[in-house]
Order: structure tokens, then sequence, then C-alpha cells
């Protein structure tokens, strides 16, 4: 379980305020991206990465608590460490490899980069980092599929991106920095380096004969033959080499291949991958996935409702149960099953959103109270979770709480880095409070800290951009 409350962004935004940096706009002007990439969320995948990864992350000396992973949704094969112990995960890593040691090696040598400091530094990690939009995977596209495409567009067009991304390169030197100390933390978490090697090994091939880099990680990652022969050296040196993953790690991974598989890729490909004659949990559940983004909704509830009498505790498939009612607008029927996956999971921020969103949707004002307790308790682990202040915005927009609802949307705007947008709704939610209210305060400190980000004086700004209400 991840379950501490994360840090607090706003906080350490004002004491940088504070101190006089101003990041400028850079951020807001970042991104045409030529090919625009998704981060995704999801609880099941994110807690399996947190829950494996974590001796290797404690091996490293990194704080385990502290480590993001952003799943970027695309077929091509990467990662990449950024600043703030931010990881990218590419999906088409996860697919492409073949056990859990080969993922967890290259996550290895990522912790490489990320504890020696081999920081990615652009516009678009920084804007992507702060602003983890998607709830869930596959919602937009089905959304869409549904006929509500304005739902979709509104998550798809403000997902952050990842454009550039291929441009960047580490050193040769710090690829073998990262590969040492990825293989030692491996040793030290009692793991083989054995899957980095093969991983390497596999792809080396491609980039060989088809004298063409094929894998953004190859582009990023820069391999030469000496870099390939000293790491598997390395590696089999280490007493844990010859060491397999357990075989319940082996199924939760492949429960996690199952569902990314399901939501990313094309059902006929789904279907060949994962055949009917195939009667295992993570073949069933990829079906269930590919039933539905197919739109043969009825077929895909019929089926999880055998994995779910199955399972009646899991707190994905009652998550995923949800997710098909609400997105083919039956909000009513989605309410019970999202509760039911808070209930199990109580910890798990997304899925709370999750209910939130589904409450808010009911068009019932108690429900849309219940909403503002969700939404607010996932935010205390997630402060930083734009679409979840989005959310809350729209909870108490329903209740007729204007100034709380602005000041909502100063939050979603702000992690969004629309700093301008930010300002204009928090001096917007000043005037609905009293100057004592921690609303109040709260509103101004936002004021404060985006005129700084902005590079402009916060008490012009508010006489300035003063509205009729
Ligand atoms: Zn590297």
């Amino acid at each position: 379980m991840h379950d501490k409350p994360s840090h607090t962004p706003l906080a350490r935004r004002l004491l940088k305020a504070a101190a006089g940096v101003v990041a400028g706009l850079a951020v807001l002007a970042a991104s045409t991206a030529v090919h625009a990439q998704n981060v995704i969320r999801d609880t099941e995948i994110e807690q399996f990465l947190h829950k494996r990864t974590r001796p290797i992350l404690d091996a490293a000396g990194l704080d385990a608590d502290k480590v993001q992973y952003l799943l970027v949704a695309s077929d091509d094969l990467n990662a990449f460490a950024t600043f703030r112990l931010r990881m990218g995960l590419n999906t088409g890593l996860i697919l492409e490899a073949k056990t859990p040691n080969e993922l967890f090696g290259v996550i290895a040598h990522e912790t490489g980069h990320l504890s020696g400091g081999h920081m990615m530094r652009t516009d678009e990690i920084e804007r992507s980092a702060r602003a983890p939009m998607a709830v869930a995977l596959g919602l937009g596209i089905i959304a869409a599929m549904a006929g509500s495409p304005d739902g979709a567009m509104a998550i798809i067009g403000s997902s952050p991106t990842f454009g550039t991304l291929n441009a960047l390169r580490y050193m040769q030197t710090q690829e073998s920095a990262a590969d040492i100390a990825g293989i030692k933390a491996l040793e030290r978490a009692g793991m083989s380096g054995k899957g980095l090697v093969d991983f390497f090994y596999n792809l080396r091939d491609y980039e060989i004969y088809s004298n063409a880099e094929r894998y953004a990680f190859f582009r990023t990652h820069p391999l030469s033959r000496e870099r390939i022969q000293s790491l598997t050296r390395l590696a089999q040196q280490q007493p844990h080499y010859k060491e397999v993953d357990p075989p319940e790690v082996v199924e939760e991974f492949r429960i996690v291949q199952a569902k990314l598989a399901g939501f990313m890729d094309d059902p006929v490909k789904t279907f060949k991958a994962y055949p009917e004659s195939d009667t295992s949990y993570p073949a069933r559940y990829a079906r269930v996935i590919a039933t539905y983004k197919q739109g043969n909704w009825d077929k895909a509830l019929t089926d999880l409702d055998m994995l779910i009498a199955e399972q009646p505790e899991n707190p994905y498939l009652h998550e995923l149960k949800g997710q098909i009612y609400f997105e083919t607008g039956r909000a009513v029927l989605a309410k019970p099953e999202h509760l039911k996956s808070v209930e199990l999971m109580p910890q798990a921020p997304l899925l709370r959103v999750n209910l939130g969103q589904t409450l808010i949707a009911t068009g019932d004002r108690a429900d849309a109270t219940q909403a503002v307790f969700h939404l607010r308790e996932s935010l205390k682990y997630e402060e930083d979770n734009s679409f979840a202040w989005r959310q809350l915005a729209q909870a108490y927009d329903a209740l007729n709480e204007p100034g709380m609802a602005r000041l909502a949307t100063a939050e979603e705007q702000f992690y969004n880095g629309n700093y301008e947008g930010a300002r204009t709704s928090a001096v917007w939610a000043q005037k609905y409070f009293e100057p004592t209210t921690p609303e109040f305060r709260r509103a101004r400190d936002l004021v404060m800290v985006t005129s700084s980000e902005m590079g402009v004086n916060p008490v012009e700004g508010e006489t300035k951009r003063r509205r009729p209400y």
C-alpha cells in the first residue's frame, strides 16, 4: 500500500516564491507536440509497481514513498528518470517485457539515473509530472465511443504530453553509472540483474540489423557493445544472478500486462494474444476489457460478473464495472460499484476520484455532498491531482457554493501549470470569503504564488483583474 499523504507542492512553491525564484512562462508555452502521448493513471498498475519495486528503491537509497511512476501511453519502448523522483515508463515497455525481472531491471537502471542525479529537465516533463490528469485507463476513448465526445475531449485535450522526449539523451558515462547502480540495487534487493541483460539482448538485434533506432529507449539511453558486455559480466558476478521472480509476482505482472493490452491495443490484437482457449484470469480479464472496448458492453458486463463472482473482494473488478457503467451513461448503477472499490481499498485516492465523479453524475444533491467528501479525501493523498480538483469544483457548483467552486478551479489550474487562470480564479474566489477564513487565505496564497510564477505584482494584478462579482 502506498498510504502516506503526499508532500505539499503548494507549500514548496510558496517557499520558492518567497525565495524570489520566478519560473516564468516557459511552462505555459511548452507544447506543440507532434507525437502527443498521454500520461495514464491506474491504481492496480501503480500498486503493482510501488509494491514490487520498493526493495529496489530502498536498496538504491531512494525514498520509496516519494517515487512516482508516470505511465506514458505509448507503444514505443522507453523509460526515463526525471527530477523530484519521478520515473516515466512507457506502456509499451511493460507490455514488451517478458518477465517481471526484465521490467524491474529497467526500473533499477532508471533508479541509477535518479540516484545519480542524471535528470532530464524539459518543460513538458515538468508539466506532465505536475498534472496527472487521466483518471482511468481507457477513459476518454470509450466515452467518445459512447457518444459523449465533450467529456472525452475534456480529458484527452488536457492530458499532458511528452512530445520532445525522444530528442533527449543520457550520456554514455551516465549509462554505465546507471547500469552499475542498477545491478547493485537489484543485488541488495535480492533480485537478479539477468532481466536487464536479457532486455538489452532481446532488443539489441533490432537496433543492429534494422540499422535504425527503432526504440526510443536506445535513443534516450545509448547502447554500445562494450556497455552490454560489461553489464553482462557485472550481473553474472552477483550472488543473486540465478534468482527468479516468485510465482505471485509473475501472476500480478501477467494481470498488469493483460489490463494494459486490453486498454491499449486494438481488440483484434488482444483477442489474438488472449484467445478463448486461454481460461487463465489474466486472459479473461484482457478479453473483458477488449470486449468493452469493442462496444459490446452487455457481454463485457456478463463476463466481468463471472470474474467478480470468483473474486468478490477484488477492488479493481468493481472499479472496472463502475467504469463501464459510468462511461456508458449509467451513473446510478456505477455508484455501488465504485463505493465497493473504495470500501475495499480506502487508501487509494484514484478510486475515490472515480466515486466522486460518479456521485456528481447522478444529479442527486446528497450524492454531490458525498462527492465533496470523497474528492477531499483523495486530495489528502494527492494534492496535485488537477482532475480531482476539477471534479471538486463541479461538486461545489452542484451544491451552489460558487466561492468553493472557484477556489477548487484555481487549484486545478494551478496544478495544471495554468498560472494565469489560477490567479484569475483565486482572485474571484476571494470575493466570496471573509478575510479571516482559511478559504480566503488559501485563495490569497494562490494569488501570491501564481503572481510570483508569472513575474507580476500580486496586488496590482488583483485590482486590475477584478470581476463584477
Ligand atoms: Zn539509461
